[in-house]
């Protein structure tokens, strides 16, 4: 069975590594989102890709979900004695070594797919992680300027990790989306995919990247295999992070309904909903989305391979 995974970056990797527990003979191929990516000292971080990479090859701090366990900070606390910032983005001294190793290639002319593929030489994450692309997109926030009465967009990561979300987002761009091309291999893996998945993964800054990029979306939708979701929305919040914020900016409630109709029944075969939301289960089924409620707490992995299996069987539900 070969599967395809849109996946951001926390939800997207416990998905993937209860996936690989209730599939351990498929062939995962992961469309990682490029969106977060970001340049700090000079180097090229991917946050959503290391995230997936570290999850599943055993290098993840565990109760943080992202970054390395066991990690020290010696060069963030000698860049702030330069006062060289921006100091609001965690970079470990272990997890930089990963930026450098990138930043090198990158520099020595190698696309970010086939850096991602020589990273993932050492991680053995046993998923083929795939950049949505090798060109730069990077998602960007629009938010009132604090100096002016006008608004100004910044990096997605300035939104979220420094302001945590706490100010309103009125749009959300994929700045450089519309002139990238799907990574090599991307629209190959779909094209021969059983069933293409989508991770409670954050539905507008990291799946709606992927499917930003041209072809990604028409690609999935044209395949026709079963396309399954599972919902980030949980009781009408989001299970960690400020999801509800980025839906609002493009106007679509918090409510594991809405989101399904968000993606809606021209790419969406099969929602999964938590069982808590169950009263919406008639709501998606209504927008054409054959939809089921079952726990959807990835609190360990046996739990998340019990939700990844009820995709799978979903998906042959939809099949049929
Ligand atoms: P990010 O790039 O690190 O923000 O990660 P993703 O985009 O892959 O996933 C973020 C989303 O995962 C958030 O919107 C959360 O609501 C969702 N999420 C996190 N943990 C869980 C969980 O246990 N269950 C469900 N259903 N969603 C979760
Ligand atoms: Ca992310």
């Amino acid at each position: 069975m070969r599967i395809v995974v849109l996946a951001g970056g926390i939800g997207g990797a416990r998905f993937l590594r209860g996936l690989k527990s209730a599939a351990p003979d498929a062939d995962i191929t992961v469309i990682g989102n490029t969106g977060d990516d970001i340049h700090l000292f000079g180097l090229k971080v991917c946050p959503d890709l290391d995230t997936v990479m570290y999850t599943l090859g055993g290098g993840i701090h565990e109760e943080q979900g992202w970054g390395r366990t066991d990690e020290s900070f010696a060069v963030k606390e000698e860049l702030a004695a330069y006062g060289v910032g921006p100091d609001w983005f965690g970079l470990g001294d272990r997890d930089f070594a990963t930026h450098i190793v990138r930043t090198q290639m990158m520099g020595a002319g190698y696309p970010l797919s086939a850096v991602t593929e020589a990273l993932c030489a050492r991680w053995q994450p046993g998923v083929r992680l795939l950049p949505m692309t090798d060109d730069r997109v990077e998602t960007h926030v629009l938010i009132d300027d604090p100096e002016g009465d006008g608004r100004k967009a910044v990096h997605f990561q300035e939104y979220w990790v420094r302001l945590r979300a706490s100010v309103p987002a009125h749009a959300v761009v994929p700045v450089g989306a519309d002139q990238a091309k799907p990574a090599p291999g991307v629209l190959e893996a779909i094209a021969g995919a059983d069933v293409v998945l989508f991770p409670p993964s954050n539905p507008v800054v990291s799946i709606g990247t992927i499917l930003a990029v041209p072809g990604v979306r028409e690609a999935i939708a044209d395949a026709g295999i079963p396309v399954v979701g599972l919902s980030p929305i949980v009781g009408d919040a989001p299970v960690r992070g400020m999801a509800d914020k980025v839906l609002a900016a493009v106007g679509v409630e918090s409510t594991a309904a809405a989101v399904a109709q968000h993606y809606g029944s021209g790419l969406l075969d099969g929602w999964l909903v938590d069982t808590v939301d169950a009263g919406r289960v008639d709501a998606v089924e209504a927008a054409g989305i054959r939809c089921k409620a079952v726990p959807l707490m990835m609190t360990d992995t046996e739990a998340t391979a019990r939700m990844a299996a009820e995709a799978l069987a979903l998906a042959e539900e939809v099949r049929a």
